[in-house]
């Protein structure tokens, strides 16, 4: 048996009735940028997250720069100032804070639950914090109610980087609307992907999302007129209208993922394999399902052979990085112990009970 990692095909072909009809509006339509399909689609989009604003833009990336951006903007945060971010994530986050001007505080996770130890946060507080931005990162939720004191207790804002948990829940409110602001992505692979680059923001705050959404415009709110030096970030017309049709889908592709995991989690069982802990399905849409392993290199070779194709989320932690040479020297031991024992196992809306099955039974022969 080949069991690809994520089959975007087979994702793809899952609705491709609606989609090839959203994708063929467009294109007939005349009309490629800034149009219906992008209002609808943000609409929708706050809506299923809960909150009052949704702004569309072209990545993920740049939703979060551009949150930290308006901030700037709007005076709340300057060169210099600091951001408390987990040590154990994609390099996008730690990229936005880096691109404005900001310091990241790196935080370390617990090995427990992979997600920043809220435990390590006060201590790392100074004058110079402006905000937590806190990652859902595999699909975990990652709030605590813990992380939300300290954000009241010092003024500081809450930012989610969402792109991993669309669709996740933190009690009955959906991640994306639980602090200040959120950046999401959808980038094919997300739980709620394109068909290429797309981003956006949800927030609350009228004020920001008008400066993030002139932000995105070139720096304009009114045609040719530029009220900040802003970028061209934009959702287009064919992705809004693809989201849609997807949106419409997630809970129920959450579901399909909730069930592959849960099937993993009663039925893998090798002492040489750790699995993180497991916690309710409302926190968790299992963007990923990662694995631990002390041989991690010869037991992903091992599953390449059985005909299963894994991933490492991440190889290598920001600090690590050559375009971060200044912190390479800095120890941070869970992190690292992450980026050196992880592997995801293969996790989609699309696999099925027999991939999963053959999955479990050659992790439980290594
Ligand atoms: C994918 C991802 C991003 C960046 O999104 P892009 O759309 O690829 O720019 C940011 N943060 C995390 C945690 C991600 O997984």
């Amino acid at each position: 048996m080949q069991i690809p990692f994520l089959p975007l095909k087979s994702v793809t072909e899952k609705y491709s009735e609606e989609i090839n009809a959203a994708v063929l509006r467009v294109v007939n339509s005349g009309w490629y940028l800034q149009g219906s399909e992008n209002k609808s689609f943000e609409e929708n989009f706050a809506k299923f997250i809960g909150t009052e604003y949704c702004i569309g833009c072209a990545n993920g990336l740049d939703a979060l720069f551009l949150i930290l951006r308006a901030y700037k903007e709007l005076d709340i945060m300057h060169d210099g100032d600091e951001v408390i971010v987990p040590a154990n994530t994609y390099i996008a986050t730690i990229l936005a804070i880096t691109e404005n001007n900001l310091k990241p505080i790196l935080v370390e996770p617990t090995f427990d639950n992979l997600e920043i130890d809220d435990s390590k946060i006060e201590e790392r507080i100074t004058p110079k914090t402006r905000a937590i931005m806190i990652v859902h990162l595999y699909g975990r939720c990652a709030y605590t109610e813990k992380i939300g004191a300290l954000c009241k207790k010092y003024n500081l804002k809450l930012i989610e980087d969402n792109a991993q948990a669309h669709g996740c829940c933190f009690k009955d409110k959906r991640t994306g609307s639980l602090g200040d602001a959120a950046g999401h992505s959808f980038y094919p692979g997300k739980n709620l992907g394109a068909l290429g680059d797309g981003g956006a923001v949800t927030t609350d705050n009228q004020q920001l999302a008008e400066c993030i959404r002139a932000l995105a415009n070139y720096g304009s709110q009114k045609k040719y007129v530029f009220k900040y030096c802003g970028r061209n970030s934009r959702l287009d017309e064919i992705q809004a209208a693809v989201l849609d049709v997807k949106l419409r889908h997630l809970d129920e592709d959450n579901v399909c993922r909730q069930k592959i995991a849960k099937y993993y989690y009663e039925n893998i069982n090798n002492s040489k394999i750790v699995l993180p802990k497991r916690i309710a399905d409302k926190n968790n849409v299992y963007h990923l399902f990662p694995v631990f392993c002390r041989e991690r290199n010869n037991f992903q070779q091992y599953l390449k052979d059985s005909g299963i194709q894994t991933l490492i989320h991440y190889p290598i932690p920001p600090h690590k990085q050559e375009c971060y040479k200044k912190w390479n020297n800095i120890s941070l031991p869970i992190t690292e112990k992450i980026h050196n024992q992880e592997l995801s196992l293969p996790m989609s809306p699309c696999l099925t009970w027999e991939e999963a099955e053959y999955v479990v039974d050659c992790v439980n022969a290594f």
